[in-house]
């Protein structure tokens, strides 16, 4: 999957497609293509949705709101299976997988307790999608999504490959958004973890983009 655009805003024309959207929040647009075809998807599907519900199990608790991804085709309807998120039986079912991601680590860093979401596929090119999520720092969901697409193309595409422990890049990433930014020694301290471990997990939230407050004014 690949990211073409990442705008903020209230986009209040797609409000009434999901009624738990808040009008005082704002959205983060998402704009992605998907890079593969139908079958690669749908071959990939129960095995992405396996390991990504093992990594953030609290994906069990999600709930799909009436009108969320309204779509035709239905050649299976595995839903409720394993999660309450609606299955459809399409490549947007990985998309809206990614949606539920998104809403799930951002919820967790910034420790929100709703948070909601909506999927929307293009007619042309129908390789393409729109995805929004409420957010309050419209920087963190957006970190939340880098995170959330490089997870998803290592699972889909490099599954084999190392891919950085998910709970430890939101154990930090939490511990950093809470406390705001302060020392290694200081974030060692408070995680329990070497120095050299705490570097290492700051230059990856480096490289999604975390949103480090480093001067933030308190009025
Ligand atoms: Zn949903």
């Amino acid at each position: 999957m690949k990211i073409i655009s990442i705008q903020s805003g209230t986009f209040p024309e797609i409000e009434r497609l999901n009624r738990n959207f808040r009008k005082e929040y704002q959205k983060l647009k998402i704009t992605l293509d998907t890079l593969s075809g139908r079958e690669f998807y749908l071959k990939r599907f129960p095995n992405l949705m396996f390991s990504i519900i093992e990594m953030l199990p609290n994906l069990r608790h999600h709930r799909c709101s009436h009108g969320e991804n309204i779509h035709i085709s239905r050649e299976y309807d595995p839903s409720h299976l394993i999660s309450p998120i609606k299955i459809l039986g399409d490549v947007i079912d990985t998309v809206h997988l990614l949606e539920h991601t998104i809403l799930e680590l951002q919820c967790q860093i910034s420790e929100m307790e709703i948070c909601s979401g909506l999927t929307c596929n293009y007619w042309e090119p129908e390789n393409r999608y729109d995805v929004f999520v409420e957010c309050t720092e419209p920087n963190l969901a957006a970190f939340s999504t880098e995170l959330s697409v490089a997870l998803f193309n290592h699972l889909l595409y490099a599954p084999n490959e190392q891919f950085p422990d998910i709970k430890d890049i939101i154990r930090l990433a939490r511990t950093v958004y809470k406390h705001e930014l302060r020392s290694i020694r200081q974030i060692s301290t408070l995680l329990n973890w070497s120095e050299e471990k705490v570097i290492e997990g700051m230059e990856r939230l480096e490289q999604f983009k975390f949103p480090f407050r480093v001067l933030q004014p308190a009025a």
